[in-house]
């Protein structure tokens, strides 16, 4: 790695930027963790959305039989598309979430000697978390082969989460 890297410490990095990342973010900051901040491959927040959903889609927050109690901050009414994603335009502008976009993650390994979560991005960016929340969606990547290895390493993603969720203080 080039010594020019710059290196960011973070104390709870969010991946990905949809509903799950966003909510996450949201109750995070709300609890009092505020360096925090969410990285998403896209140009805008809830990629898979946008991606995926027609014009005007309609989105029931009692989804594919599934009965979700909301709990939390950010709970999600029936609407459409389009109401989702001012919604959450609303939710990051409001909330002042730190989003960082065009950002694609790529690894992600406990970092050696430290107690922290060296993770990096395709853009040469690394991060050094003290708490992970892989938010990445069915459809996240990485998936390709080349880099899909190093995502199953040992001390690396699975393991990752299940740490961060271990410590993850009670907010
Ligand atoms: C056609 C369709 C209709 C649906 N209708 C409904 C509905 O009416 N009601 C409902 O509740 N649910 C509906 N769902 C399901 C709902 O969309 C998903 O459950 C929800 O989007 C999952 O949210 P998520 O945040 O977990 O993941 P996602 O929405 O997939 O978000 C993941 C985000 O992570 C980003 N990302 C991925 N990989 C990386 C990476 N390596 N680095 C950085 N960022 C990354 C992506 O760009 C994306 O923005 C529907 C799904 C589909 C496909």
């Amino acid at each position: 790695m080039p010594s020019s890297t710059k290196i960011e410490n973070i104390d709870l990095l969010i991946i990905g930027a949809g509903p799950a990342g966003l909510a996450a973010a949201v109750e995070a900051q709300r609890g009092g963790i505020s360096n925090l901040l969410v990285v998403e491959k896209g140009p805008s927040h809830s990629q898979m959305i946008r991606t995926y959903y027609k014009e005007g889609k309609r989105v029931d927050a009692q989804y594919a039989g599934v009965e979700a109690l909301c709990f939390g901050i950010l709970c999600l009414r029936d609407g459409n598309r389009e109401s989702y994603l001012a919604m959450m335009d609303y939710v990051i502008e409001s909330s002042q979430i730190p989003v960082r976009y065009n950002t694609e993650i790529w690894s992600l390994a406990a970092a050696p000697g430290a107690d922290a979560f060296d993770v990096s991005a395709a853009s040469g960016l690394r991060y050094l978390a003290k708490f992970v929340i892989v938010a990445i969606g069915k459809m996240g990547r990485p998936r390709q082969p080349d880099y899909y290895r190093h995502w199953m390493a040992p001390t690396s993603w699975w393991l990752a989460v299940a740490t961060a969720r271990r410590n993850m203080p009670k907010c």
